[in-house]
């Protein structure tokens, strides 16, 4: 990492988890899911509006290391307003950063770019990563009031 990537890690981390982005409790969430990360003690529920296929609002609560907390930040933020498959494509980029399989400077990664440095850390990028399990989780669930009963012909 050179001294500037860094420098803008450490402030990027550090203000998310002074402030973090959307955090609390949607009035009615129509998807949600929860992620653990035991091996750091990270843990984080994301809430969902999702409509006609958009992320409408986004909201997490939980506790854990200044780069989950950053990162779960910084994910509400990036995928608020998107449709599910930019979201998607986003999640897909910045874990092939992180794990070593994308350069940064060619992925499209906007702001969450300034967490690239993790991929320095190995035992760190699950924290990175935890809010974005979290994100895939509950926009692969169910909405609560549907059913899982497939009708019979
Ligand atoms: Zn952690």
């Amino acid at each position: 990492m050179t001294s500037a990537e860094n420098d803008l890690y450490q402030q990027v981390v550090l203000e998310h988890k002074r402030a973090p982005r959307n955090f609390g409790h949607l009035a009615a969430p129509t998807h949600q899911a929860q992620g653990t990360n035991p091996s750091c003690g990270d843990r984080v529920a994301v809430e969902l509006q999702l409509q006609g296929g958009q992320i409408e609002d986004i909201r997490f609560t939980g506790q854990g290391c200044a780069i989950c907390m950053a990162s779960t930040s910084l994910m509400t933020e990036a995928v608020k307003g998107r449709d599910l498959a930019a979201a998607q494509a986003l999640q897909q980029h910045f874990r092939a950063v992180l794990t070593g399989e994308e350069e940064p400077e060619n992925a499209p990664l906007g702001k969450l770019v300034s967490l690239a440095g993790v991929r320095q850390y190995p035992s760190r990028i699950k924290c990175a990563l935890l809010g974005w399990h979290a994100l895939m989780h509950a926009i692969a669930e169910q909405p609560a009031d549907a059913t899982t009963e497939e009708v019979q012909p």
